[in-house]
């Protein structure tokens, strides 16, 4: 989402938003020991032991009343220092031990740290002594890539104020632009930040323009930091607490506590990560979900700090975490409001619900899991609520589910949480978009329920027969890019059937540009080769802009004749030849040569439109390999069986699992 300067000027003066930055801020893990809390001797600004107060085993947060509270989130593009950053803030306010090795902490999982990058959103709660008065700072690390806005959209609700970090060197991207005008449209107060000044090649003159010219924000009210070396970290615990105001909430008012993430603890049932609004909760408490209408009793209230730390109870204005033996997951609602059994309140408005972008088919690579994989999904929804679920068969792979997500790394990341922290095994059919079709005749109307129905599934297309009209889902693009590659990335929207409506300077040298796209077309490798045209230099965010009008067909593959429904696709009729050629070029890559001939063919309605042959294996292949020796022999023969265990047999031609989406993949 971008906003130029005019459009800037507009919604100031506009009566309904209040422009926060400018009137009030710039002078304005998981799971651990539940252990008690370590109060560090006499930093000047670690905890004051007299304030964390313990009875019994858990911490006493009752001195904490919102005037002492601050929460907010950190929100960046993608590795312009987030997690650094919470590193930092975690050290100085003597959370964690000062430690070279503590490098993205709140990273915890697994995925987060193959890969490098933040894909869920994480609180940890930290005190810290300004001016003789200690404070409990709420702080939200939040995830970068535009497939996890969501994290993003759900953390502000629980905060008041945000950090917006901006790599000194790389400047404002894509993803800067889109959260901040998240954390703007909620009216939070934002923190604008210089990061990585330490960097030999920082340009700080060059992103405080572009700060001026894109946020309106003034060069003076930006702090400079570094994240890693740690410069300008105190300064910014001061503006934080100076500038965020605290929550609103009232302890002595009825409970009201809005759930904002959640996530399955195998012991304790569903978590629920909660802003406490008003009232408080401690164990013992009969709670209400607003949304399923049943009662819990507390078992336990805490926070994370950053491991969970018990708390005897949790009063306004706090975050920290519940849970209630909740084992039902489906009682359990990201955005739900609980309140005390006998004092029902009006429930909060929760939150949007996320649209997913990318659809496809999960089912277990072994139909006898299919209770493990269920279970396994049910409980990851928990910790990733963007999911969304509609059961599907499939007449090749069995019984499954078509899932929704946000994006293809959003769509990576969710089917590797499930492999490395629930143990299942999946095979993913092809990813498409959710298209929309017009039905013509009441007869056939009637049959189909709507005028309109929802083609989530491209094998389950009507006939064409009976199609008036496709209707595709569109995005709107922000790219940002050195102007220097300005035709080349017109060039490529074009091949991409983008409609580019505005281009603008932020500063000297760099531009975003304005792209109106059908999403199908960004979908799997855009971005990837919008890098390669740009030596990397390319940032890109994109955003819902509805349904429109096109022409389109369904493309289907046959392989020995045999139809592969997993890998039908529908395809704008101008493309649907050449897509059709390249991905028979690449199923021929990817299917391991057999010992017969297979034909791979693709087909709209009747008409061949590619066809590729793959040649047989001669018959024996191995013999060569091991030269009489028989145990050398056997070793060869028993790890082709366990490869060809991993394939899916399509009629007598095994397919490697994830061929489904790597076909869609340039190589
Ligand atoms: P995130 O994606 O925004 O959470 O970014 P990370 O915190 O994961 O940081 C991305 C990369 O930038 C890592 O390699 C960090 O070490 C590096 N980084 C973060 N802050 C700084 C900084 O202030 N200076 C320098 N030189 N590198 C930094
Ligand atoms: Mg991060």
């Amino acid at each position: 989402m971008f906003i130029c300067n005019n459009c800037l000027r507009f919604l100031r003066t506009s009566k309904n938003i209040r422009v926060v930055w400018k009137t009030t801020s710039f002078n304005h893990f998981r799971r651990s020991e539940n252990s008690t809390i370590q109060v560090r001797p006499n930093r000047s600004f670690s905890s004051s032991p007299t304030v964390l107060a313990k009875s019994g085993d858990e911490i006493d947060l009752s001195r904490f009343s919102p005037e002492n509270i601050r929460n907010f989130s950190i929100i960046a593009h993608v590795d312009h220092g987030k997690s650094t950053l919470a590193d930092r803030l975690l050290e100085v306010t003597g959370t964690i031990p000062k430690n070279a090795k503590n490098q993205q902490v709140l990273d915890t999982l697994q995925v987060e740290k193959e890969r490098g990058i933040t894909v869920k959103a994480q609180t940890a709660s930290l005190f810290h002594t300004h001016k003789g008065q200690t404070y409990l700072l709420n702080l939200i690390d939040t995830p970068g890539h535009v497939d996890f806005n969501y994290e993003v959209s759900r953390s502000l609700e629980a905060c008041q104020g945000v950090v917006l970090l901006v790599d000194a060197n790389q400047g404002v991207q894509a993803q800067t632009m889109a959260n901040f005008f998240l954390a703007f449209e909620r009216n939070l107060t934002v923190i604008p930040c210089l990061n990585k000044i330490d960097l030999y090649n920082a340009k700080p003159e060059m992103v405080l323009e572009q700060l001026n010219n894109v946020f309106d924000i003034e060069p003076d009210d930006v702090l400079k930091i570094s994240a890693k070396v740690g410069t300008g970290v105190e300064d910014l615990l001061t503006t934080i607490i100076e500038k965020i105001p605290p929550p609103q909430g009232d302890r002595d008012k009825p409970l009201k506590c809005l759930m904002f993430d959640s996530q399955y603890d195998q012991y304790r049932g569903a978590v629920g990560n909660v802003l406490v609004m008003d009232g408080s909760v401690k164990k013992g408490d009969k709670i209400m979900s607003l949304f399923s209408r049943k009662s819990y009793e507390v078992q336990g209230t805490g926070i994370l700090h950053p491991h969970e730390k018990l708390v005897n109870v949790l009063f306004a204005g706090q975050v920290g975490f519940i849970h209630a033996n909740i084992k039902r997951i489906s009682d359990f609602q990201v955005g739900d409001t609980f309140c005390h059994q006998k004092s029902p309140v009006e429930p909060l408005p929760g939150f949007k619900p996320a649209v997913p972008m990318v659809f496809a088919g999960i089912f277990p690579s072994d139909q006898s899991q299919l209770p493990v994989l269920k279970a396994a999904i049910n409980k990851l929804t928990l910790n990733d609520s963007s999911v969304s679920i509609n059961i599907e068969n499939s007449a090749a792979i069995g019984q499954g589910w078509r899932l929704g997500f946000l994006g293809m790394l959003h769509m990576d990341v969710f089917c590797q949480r499930l492999e490395q922290e629930f143990g299942a095994s999946v095979v993913i059919t092809a990813p498409n978009v959710h298209y929309k079709v017009r039905i013509k005749g009441k007869k056939n109307i009637k049959s189909y329920g709507d005028e309109l129905v929802d083609v989530l599934n491209p094998c389950k297309l009507p006939p064409m027969s009976i199609i008036e009209e496709f209707l595709e889902p569109m995005i709107t693009a922000t790219i940002v890019i050195p102007d220097q590659y300005l035709i080349s990335v017109l060039s490529l929207c074009h091949s991409r059937r983008g409609e580019p409506h505005e281009q603008t300077y932020i500063d000297q040298q760099r531009m975003v540009i304005r792209c109106t796209f059908p999403l199908n077309e960004v979908l799997v490798d855009f971005y990837d080769e919008l890098k390669s045209i740009t030596s990397g230099y390319a940032s890109f965010d994109y955003e819902d802009n509805g349904y429109r009008p096109s022409e389109l067909v369904k493309v289907e593959f046959l392989i020995n004749k045999l139809p592969v429904e997993e890998m039908t696709l529908i395809s704008h009729v101008s493309r649907a030849r050449l897509r059709g050629k390249e991905i028979c070029v690449r199923l021929k890559e990817l299917i391991p040569r057999q010992m017969t001939y297979v034909t791979i063919q693709a087909i709209i309605g009747n008409d061949i439109i590619a066809r590729e042959d793959i040649k047989p294996i001669k018959k024996d292949v191995l013999a060569k390999c091991y030269g009489g020796d028989v145990t050398r022999k056997n070793k060869l023969l028993n790890k082709q069986a366990e490869y060809l265990k991993k394939l899916k047999q399509v009629g007598t031609v095994k397919i490697p699992k994830d061929t489904f989406v790597n076909v869609l993949r340039k190589k």
